[in-house]
């Protein structure tokens, strides 16, 4: 028997409802659910069914698309169409860049969410002075956002889809600015606004989004609003995202770094990383942050060491054989290891461990239980025939 203490480290995630977006559901109970967005021309019919499914196969579970005029947002009913008949459904959220209703309403008939920006919400200012506000000013204002965003919401809601009220650090209302400041204090009015306009109209469907460039203005606007809302009492999914992270090793580090310090938080029900990139790249960024944080397992997990003086093979070149011979598994935690100094615990309680032993031999190890010693060069093939001894091998 085991005398350690148990220590629960699982991630509790903020308690939210369940958003439904078409055969996806954020929120809830349910995982963490991973988007992207087509670069296509969403008039480029063919071309948009193509990268859609392109996402989808690998992958991302809603997709998004632009919408910047009417022939686009019809262009969206086409695509559906193709989509289902060549492919299958797959859940679609349109990017509205304006205010402009009429749009929004063609849209709202094609897909399954509407992502709105509030700072896109905006009326020109009775007087000259636009860096001030008095409450009168602000609350007219409010009422003309209100007026133009209530057909939407009443067609969302009546056909039971969704919305996206997605605030961006980079592009607030301006009497949201002069109000509350380019801050995330502004960030969050800036949504409990809409969300407030939403409620009154008894409209639920709604999923949140605090973007920024900056990391630490994204996490703090947040958890502001996650503070916001709890007080609240409203209970509405976050979308996580940092915009315009570049690309390459920083732009996933970046992404990570905002991302995962939220989810650790229990912070975020559904998750883009914007790479710039082909949207393809972004998947795995998504599924391996949600895989690190053990919210959602898709692959199987490695343990190696970082080598060393004691290192009794070449690691990387080993861990990359045993990647490349399992990584279609799932579900599986592999341990690779130089050597067993520090013990089996040192594995991380992996599933199965591949451990140097002594000079040209290896162990391989069930659990912390050690199988058997093999020459170096026979490892690779006999762990996974440990693997399919264990009836969990499933062929490539
Ligand atoms: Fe070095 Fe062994 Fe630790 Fe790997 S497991 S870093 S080889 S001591």
């Amino acid at each position: 028997a085991s005398s350690e203490a148990t220590f629960d480290t699982t991630i509790k995630r903020r308690k939210t409802r369940p958003v439904r977006v078409g055969n996806v559901t954020i929120g809830g109970s349910f995982p963490v659910v991973v988007q992207s967005m087509i670069n296509e021309d969403t008039l480029d019919i063919d071309g948009s069914v193509a990268g859609i499914r392109r996402l989808h196969e690998i992958g991302c579970e809603i997709v998004r698309v632009t919408v910047p005029s009417m022939a686009h947002a019809k262009a969206l009913a086409e695509i559906k169409q193709k989509l289902i008949k060549i492919y299958q459904d797959v859940p679609i959220v349109a990017d509205v860049h304006h205010n402009g209703m009429k749009i929004a309403l063609e849209v709202a008939k094609h897909i399954e969410k509407v992502r709105i920006n509030p700072g896109l919400y905006v009326f020109e200012k009775p007087n000259a002075n636009r860096s001030e506000f008095t409450k009168t000013e602000f609350d007219e204002i409010g009422e003309k956002v209100r007026e133009t965003l209530e057909p939407l919401v009443v067609s969302l809601r009546d056909q039971g889809k969704s919305m996206r009220i997605g605030v961006n650090h980079g592009s607030l209302a301006e009497r949201m600015l002069f109000t509350y400041g380019d801050t995330p204090e502004g960030m969050v009015e800036s949504a409990l606004e809409f969300i407030r306009i939403c409620e009154s109209l008894d409209f639920h469907n709604l999923v949140i989004s605090m973007k920024a460039s900056r990391v630490p203005v994204m996490v703090a606007a947040y958890r502001l609003m996650a503070k916001r809302m709890d007080e609240l009492g409203m209970d509405y999914p976050l979308h996580l995202g940092v915009t315009e992270a570049g690309d390459g090793e920083y732009g996933r580090i970046k992404s990570t770094a905002g991302i995962a310090t939220l989810l650790a938080d229990g912070i975020g029900d559904t998750i883009r990383v914007s790479l710039t990139e082909a949207p393809e790249k972004e998947i795995p960024v998504c599924y391996s942050i949600l895989q690190a944080l053990g919210l959602r397992k898709t692959m199987v997990e490695y343990v190696a060491c970082p080598s060393c003086g004691r290192t009794l093979f070449n690691l990387e070149e080993v861990l990359h054989k045993v990647r490349e011979a399992t990584k279609h598994l799932t579900g599986l935690d592999i341990a690779v290891m130089g050597c067993i100094v520090n013990g089996p615990g040192e594995m991380a309680d992996a599933d199965y461990g591949y451990v140097g032993k002594t000079p040209g031999y290896i162990s391989l190890y069930r659990g912390r239980e050690e199988i058997k010693k093999v020459p170096e060069d026979k490892g690779v093939e006999e762990l996974i025939n440990l693997i399919k001894a264990d009836d969990r091998w499933v062929e490539p």
